[in-house]
């Protein structure tokens, strides 16, 4: 594949991505199945394709067992103060993820 048709390609898997994450955020409330359903798919094109997220994005799914979510609902969120740390957890299984505020993280790391 010639690097213009990669990014092609990303550019449309990225516009996917978005519509499958909103669609899970808003059908989330009526059928959270679906929405489950919605962010797997998600999931799996990100991996499939290796596009980026943004950081919004990244959160809004688990990546462990790609369940979608929606912080007081499918996932908890709570504030570490020792790391300075805001911490999702996943409420289906239990993976944590820890978004640092500090500025000694890093962006470009993961
Ligand atoms: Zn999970």
């Amino acid at each position: 594949m010639r690097p213009r048709e990669k990014n092609l390609v990303k550019n449309i898997s990225s516009e996917r991505i978005a519509v499958l994450l909103s669609e899970a955020k808003k059908t989330f409330a009526e059928n959270p199945a679906r929405a489950q359903r919605y962010a797997r798919l998600a999931f799996l094109i990100v991996r499939k394709n290796k596009v980026r997220l943004t950081k919004e994005q990244k959160l809004s799914f688990c990546r462990k067992c790609f369940s979608y979510w929606v912080p007081g609902k499918s996932a908890s969120v709570s504030f570490d103060r020792k790391s300075r740390r805001v911490i999702y957890k996943c409420g289906s299984c239990g993976y944590e993820r820890g978004i640092g505020y500090s500025r000694k993280t890093a962006p470009h790391k993961d």
